[in-house]
Formats: C-alpha cells, structure tokens, sequence
C-alpha cells in the first residue's frame, strides 16, 4: 500500500484507523503453504485471536485456512462465516468442562489442555475423539511474556504425564486423534523447535488412533529494522523430512498442522493516527497521538516494537521523538525514535499492526474503539464501524440514584 491511500483512508473514515492489506495476509499463507510443500496434507488453522474481524476470517476462509480458536464466541464467528466445524479446532485453556462440550456438540474439534477435563470429557463423551495439547517443555523464543511451552507454563499437559493421558484413555474408552503443541509467539532458533517436535512425535507414537499432529505456532515476523524472523522455508524443509517419515513408521499419513496468528497478519497491518500535539521538554520532544494504549497496547504490555513514519511528510528532515497517546496514564508507543519531522495534525503509521493490536483494544478513557479497513483489489473497504456515544453506554443500566439530603450535608 502506499502512502497516499492511507491518507485517503484517514480522509475517508478518520482517525485512527487501523488498515489491512489482503495482498500481504494472502502472500503470508503462501508462502507457509510452499514451505510445507514437502508435507502431502497441510492444515492451516489461522488462530482467530490475533485478528478477529469477520471479514478477515472470510478472507480466511477463501484461502482454505480452517479456524483456531480459544473461546465460544470465536468458535461462533467462524460458523457465521460459513466454515464447516470440521474446519475449526477448540484450543482453549482454563474454561469450563460446560463450555469444551457447548463447542464440540457444534461439530467443533476439541483440544483438551489438562488431566482433569481429559478425564471428565472422556467420561461424558467417550465416543468423541478429542486431541490433547502437551507440554514439551521447551523454550522456543526468548521472550518469557510470550512463551508458554517452558516448565513453569500454564498450557498444555506435561509430557511427562503422558502415563497418565494413556492411562486415562484406556479407563474411558475415549479416542485421541490428534496430539498439538504450541511453544509460543517467538520460534527464534529452527533446531529448538525441531527438538520439540521430536519429543511430539514420540508422545505421538503412543496414541493409535492418530489423524494429525498440530504444531502450533510461534513463527516470528520482524518488526523492527534488522530484525530476525522465523525461517519459514528452512523449518518446512526440515519438519517435512521428520514428519514424513514419523508418517511411515506409524503406518499412516497423517495431516500436519499449524496454527498461525501473527505471521498471517502482523504485516498486513497499519494503525493510524493523527499527531494531535508536539509538545518540546526540557529533556525530549513528544508527539502526541489521537490514540493511546486503549487501541494498541502492545507497545506497553509486551514491550513491543511498532515502526512508526510519518506519512503525511515522509521526506522531511529526521528528528528524534517521543510518541505518546493521550491517554491519562503513561502510554509510550516509543522513544528516541527517528522520524521525518513532524507537524501538528500529521498522520503517523504504526507499522505490523495486524496482529493482538484491534483484537486488544479497549474503551479505557470512554474513548470509542477505532474503526478498521480491508484494503482487498485496489479498493478501501470499510470492515468495523468507529464506535459512537450509543455504542458506549449501551450495555449500561442507569439506575435511580438518591442519597439523603441529611449525609449529603
Ligand atoms: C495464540 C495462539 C496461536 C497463534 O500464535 P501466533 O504467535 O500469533 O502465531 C496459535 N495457537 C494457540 C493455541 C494460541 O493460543
């Protein structure tokens, strides 16, 4: 996308906005899909969390990608936009025994995470074939916010329970047709993921009864200049190898999957917003954005980096700024930060803004969640209204509030 549509958007639909651009999310997929094109059945299941815009999940759809998701509410988009449940899996963690059986009696792949809903769901319903999510205790990325295959982590049964998933599958009677991993949002080093996924196929041996084995996700895109990302093509190589021939030994082809948030939108992603003040310290110079961590909050809960450019004045002369939102509470969306020189009202892009940007906004400050745009064949298509006043107050109940004029005084 260039510049000049961005700013049209902002024209259009106002600010901020955030931006999504198909060609990318559609090369993204592609790109997987050739990776893993040594594997004869590839499933990709785009994790519903990271982006969950109606729209975009037809885009989804269009690809051939099934759904993974870790709520009800997910489960009930993705049947809105038409996909078969047999297309979406159920990777959920902590929820109830009552909502894991609302979501497979719609036909829904279920992933079980714990000993103790693996046993009460094999029970109830042993002649539904559940997968099971292990722990193979393995750090794959360095960043422990995001990490959540390592021991201490609250996902996923331990791999050393695995005695115990057996055990559990012999008493109830129940299938197990799929076993999964996901180590996390960050797979830096090939070798450590592949390391965990040979300790899968050895827990994978032991079910009978398998149709597919799901790695997850954690593939990293970068987001800032010089930044490392996963090695798509070189991890399908060798995942490819390793799965085929665990494939041959286990007498069966089975389907590999995959769950990807991040590395399908992150880059196709652009929030926008409008510099509402520049405001010289004494020790920096902030620019100040009609926006705050109430619709991205990355930057401050992750420590995450966004690009940031000046796209109203992208040749001026670079400067170092401060960019804060304007909320009341310290919301940096980074500092000493080059940009080309920036006057008030200018638009800035924060770049990778696809993926955990409007999927975690919020109305802190009652300030309206922004509106979002699919940029799909050279054309900008509104995708979510901006929130009005109404939509603010409309789950709120005002109710008749009196107290005696006697404690008032
Ligand atoms: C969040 C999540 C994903 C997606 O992770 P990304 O890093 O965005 O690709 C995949 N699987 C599960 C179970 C998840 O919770």
């Amino acid at each position: 996308m260039e510049n000049k549509d961005l700013l049209t958007i902002v024209e259009q639909y106002g600010s901020p906005v955030y931006v999504y651009d198909s060609t990318k999310i559609v090369s993204q997929y592609q790109r997987l899909t050739n990776a893993f094109s040594g594997v004869k059945k590839l499933k990709l299941n785009y994790a519903v969390k990271a982006l969950s815009n109606l729209s975009i999940l037809k885009l989804m759809k269009s690809l051939g990608a099934g759904l993974d998701t870790v709520s009800i509410q997910e489960v009930r988009m993705g049947l809105q936009v038409g996909l078969d449940p047999k297309n979406i899996i159920f990777t959920p963690n902590g929820v109830s025994l009552e909502e894991i059986e609302e979501v497979s009696a719609l036909g829904v792949q279920i992933n079980i995470d714990n000993l103790s809903i693996l046993e009460q769901f094999g029970t109830r319903h042993p002649n539904v074939p559940v997968c099971v999510r292990i722990n193979p205790h393995i750090m794959a990325g360095g960043n422990s916010k995001i990490s959540v295959g390592h021991i201490d982590s609250k996902f996923g049964i331990s791999v050393h329970q695995t005695p115990h998933i057996l055990r559990i599958v012999e008493n109830t009677g129940m299938k197990i047709n799929g076993v999964h991993m996901h180590t996390g949002s960050d797979i830096l080093d090939i070798d450590v993921f592949i390391q965990a996924s040979d300790i899968l196929f050895d827990v994978a041996k032991q079910f009978k009864n398998l149709e597919f084995i799901d790695f997850g996700s954690g593939f990293k895109v970068p987001y800032k200049e010089g930044d490392i990302e996963t090695n798509i093509e070189e991890l399908g190589e060798k995942l490819a190898v390793r799965f085929n021939a665990f494939c041959k030994s286990y007498g069966k082809n089975l389907e590999l999957g995959f769950e990807p948030g991040k590395f399908l939108v992150s880059e196709s992603g652009y929030f926008l917003a409008k510099v509402n003040v520049v405001k010289q310290t004494t020790s920096t110079v902030f620019a100040g954005v009609d926006s705050g961590f109430n619709h991205l909050i990355r930057p401050m809960f992750y420590e995450s980096y966004h690009r940031i450019e000046n796209i109203s004045k992208p040749d001026g002369r670079k400067r170092f700024y401060s960019v804060v939102g304007y909320i009341c509470e310290t919301d940096t969306f980074g500092t000493n930060r080059q940009i080309a020189e920036i006057t008030e009202g200018d638009v800035l892009a924060f770049k990778n803004a696809g993926a955990y940007c409007f999927s975690m906004a919020s109305n802190y400050n009652s300030r309206f969640r922004p509106a979002e745009v699919l940029w799909h064949n050279d054309e900008a298509k509104l995708i979510r209204k901006r929130e009005t006043f109404d939509d603010l107050l409309a789950n709120q109940i005002e109710v008749d509030i009196a107290i005696e004029e006697s404690i008032v005084e």
